[in-house]
């Protein structure tokens, strides 16, 4: 059997050469998901394998289809990027192997989750009373903040959805801009409301909630205890950026008792810069909150937070209990704010991402890619291209050459040029009709001259395809 430590440090010596490799290497990871598979299709073998040969196997066969989305120049989805102390501290958290169902199991998990969660809420402007589960990413917050809207609104209308479930009860109405997250609607799906319980609110150009409409919407039906309702608001449109106005609309939701959600997987930092605190105005008015670590925050993936202004309300929908389970069905532990039992400790990177920034440094970071994101809207406006929304964080879509099929056409042949380019790595979205390219910057490692590198592999692609 290999020696323990030559194994860890092995593993983590590969990780920080893979991390120290991402400025050169090229975006898009070489192989493609068959050529891995096919290497690591080996036969299942009958017995055990020496450790050192299985990690070496591991790393060899995965190497060619790792992609550089840590580094500082992958604008695809809004990814983030590790930042070296939260880095290593999941490193321990997996070496320390703590299961964080609570702080019986596991103690320095829970104290760490604990410390964490009063900083994040501190940062993003939320109730220090609130509760906070630690969970997978922001999909998981909208759901356990769903559930605990689904709870208190049926508890108000003297229905016990725990113990009776969703049949016969009141149903509940979804109101949601037209442009909320996909996620919302696969946790409406997974509570039982179905997406036929949504009412669509108009939005603006920019996507964000027309509070005109969600006036106008909310008047349509009646709306009390009776006929509960709740809103999901969104801080943070993945294609632009936009952030609802959130003051008004929970100001409108609670004239007729409507529980507020608001998902703001990365947008909700924008609370944490005195420059850009503004957009999130009002997000203490709300009753739950999902945002995400891994994102803007730069932990390492999965890390999210599932806020509730009520954590008796977060604990009454999410809490179970087992007489084998110590500590539980007493004081609430980490696993009654989740939908999750076991898991890993969450909590130390956190900790170590928020100790490691400091307060100055997560605004720096919000700062600093929404500027970046500006830069790159000015460069890309100056050469001749179409920056189609207002980039107000660290959004930016880019059109090639108008409206249209052909126009669409070229600007997917573009995106695959920079991808296939290896410069820096875009993706692409439809939006209002329209095939667009996406830049999301939400790395603490790129810099101003990234930009400029990135921006350069695009006008290179749009030229190579005029040739
Ligand atoms: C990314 C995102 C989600 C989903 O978050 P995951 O971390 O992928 O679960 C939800 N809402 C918005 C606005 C997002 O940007």
């Amino acid at each position: 059997m290999a020696d323990l430590h030559a194994l860890f440090e092995r593993a983590a010596h590969e990780a920080a050469d893979f991390r120290a490799s991402l400025h050169e290497r090229p975006v898009q990871a070489p192989a493609g998901q068959s050529v891995v598979r096919s290497r690591l299709a080996v036969p299942l073998p009958e017995g055990p394998r020496d450790a050192g040969e299985v990690v070496e196997q591991l790393i060899d066969a995965a190497q060619p289809g790792l992609m550089s989305t840590p580094g500082p120049r992958y604008f695809g989805f809004v990814i983030g990027g590790a930042l070296p102390a939260a880095s290593a501290a999941d490193i321990l958290a997996v070496g320390w192997d703590q299961c964080a169902f609570n702080g019986h199991l596991a103690p320095a998990a829970a104290a760490a989750e604990d410390v964490a969660g009063a900083w994040l809420k501190d940062l993003l402007g939320l109730p220090a009373s609130a509760g906070v589960g630690f969970v997978t990413g922001a999909q998981a917050a909208n759901t356990v903040g769903l559930a605990a809207a689904r709870h208190h609104l049926l508890r108000q209308a003297g229905w016990d959805v725990e113990r009776r479930g969703l049949a016969g009860a009141p149903q509940i109405r979804v109101l949601a801009g037209a442009e909320r997250h996909a996620t919302i609607d696969r946790s409406l799906r997974l509570l039982g409301l179905g997406s036929d319980a949504l009412a669509e609110v108009a939005v603006d150009a920019q996507g964000a909630i027309d509070t005109d409409d969600l006036r106008r919407v909310l008047s349509t039906e009646p709306t009390d205890e009776a006929h509960p309702s709740v809103l999901c608001l969104q801080a943070g449109n993945v294609n632009t950026g936009a952030v609802d106005d959130l003051r008004t609309a929970c100001t409108i939701a609670r004239e007729h008792g409507t529980w507020v959600h608001v998902d703001g997987a990365f947008g909700l930092w924008a609370a944490a810069s005195a420059a850009r605190r503004h957009l999130v105005d009002g997000v203490e008015l709300a009753d739950s909150w999902g945002c995400d670590g891994h994102k803007w925050l730069n932990v390492p993936y999965d890390s999210g937070f599932a806020f509730c202004s009520r954590p008796d309300v977060q604990t009454a929908a999410m809490s179970y209990t087992a007489s084998y389970l110590t500590g539980s069905g007493t004081a609430p532990g980490a696993a009654d704010y989740t939908a999750e039992s076991s898991r890993r400790a969450r909590g130390f990177a956190v900790w170590a991402a928020l100790q490691e920034l400091g307060r100055q440094g997560v605004a720096d970071l919000v700062d600093r890619c929404s500027d970046h994101a500006r830069r790159c809207a000015d460069a890309l406006t100056t050469a001749g291209l179409e920056v189609v929304n207002d980039v107000v964080l660290n959004q930016v879509l880019v059109g090639f050459g108008g409206e249209g099929s052909e126009a669409d056409r070229r600007t997917d042949a573009v995106i695959s040029l920079i991808q296939q380019d290896g410069t820096c790595w875009m993706g692409g979205t439809t939006w209002r009709g329209r095939r667009l390219m996406r830049i999301a910057v939400s790395n603490h490692l790129t810099t101003a001259a990234d930009i400029d590198l990135s921006v350069e592999a695009v006008l290179r692609a749009v030229r190579s395809l005029d040739d």
